[in-house]
């Protein structure tokens, strides 16, 4: 089932880093997703996330988006991917919470989405549930983007799928860290690639998580 023209447009309306055939293959990824939960790394003003809480209303699934909303490094003022209208006026920092929230709201996903507000660093400290899809799109970092992995991956049971977002194989294209996340959630042998729509991956859990 396609997503409905009115969520579609607005997810089109909602700032974010989700080009539109990426976004469709994130949904249809999730749309052949089981229920149970599923987890979001990297929310911003709340794009991906109505796609992927579109998915979870269809499924009976419940989302969880993980995000401190004061932006990646190159959200910060003076990077290429600053937007000055997301600035709080009292903190002057940058913050992506009410934009999701109102997004939340227009989308009416606010009984399907549930945001956490925090590091994934924190987080992770505390999380124990397994899930049926998890979507890694925070931090670019090496360090960050490998922590998130080994953090959250780890709660994917057999069969459940993990999508990574801004994969680029070729250094010219981009970062490499998404990159290098996906080469090693392959070669640990837990995981196989099921497709490829631009910078979007889908891989599948095939081997239990070994403790
Ligand atoms: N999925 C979004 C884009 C996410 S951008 C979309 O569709 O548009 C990456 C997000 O990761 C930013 O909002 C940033 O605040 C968040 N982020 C970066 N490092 C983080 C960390 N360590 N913990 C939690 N969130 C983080
Ligand atoms: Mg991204």
């Amino acid at each position: 089932m396609p997503i409905s023209p009115q969520l579609e447009q607005i997810a089109t309306a909602t700032k974010g880093f989700m080009p539109p055939d990426e976004a469709l293959a994130l949904f249809e990824a999730a749309s052949s997703a089981r229920p149970g939960a599923w987890l979001e790394i990297g929310t911003y003003c709340g794009k991906s996330t109505v796609y992927l809480g579109a998915a979870a209303r269809t499924v009976g699934a419940q989302l969880i988006t993980v995000d401190h909303h004061r932006g990646s490094e190159e959200n910060q003022p003076g990077w290429e991917w600053h937007d000055e209208s997301l600035v709080d006026g009292e903190s002057g920092r940058l913050d992506t919470l009410p934009s999701l929230r109102r997004t939340l709201r227009l989308a009416e996903l606010d009984d399907v989405v549930t945001p956490v507000v925090g590091n994934t660093q924190t987080v992770a400290t505390w999380w124990r549930t397994p899930l049926e899809f998890l979507f890694l799109d925070g931090n670019h970092t090496e360090q960050i983007a490998q922590h998130d992995y080994e953090a959250f991956a780890r709660h994917l049971v057999v069969g459940a799928t993990l999508a990574v977002h801004d994969v680029f194989p070729d250094p010219a294209d981009g970062g490499q860290p998404p990159w290098h996340v996906v080469q090693r959630a392959i070669a640990s042998g837990d995981f196989e690639e099921s497709s490829v729509t631009g910078s979007l991956r889908i891989l599948r859990r095939i081997a239990p998580v070994s403790s």
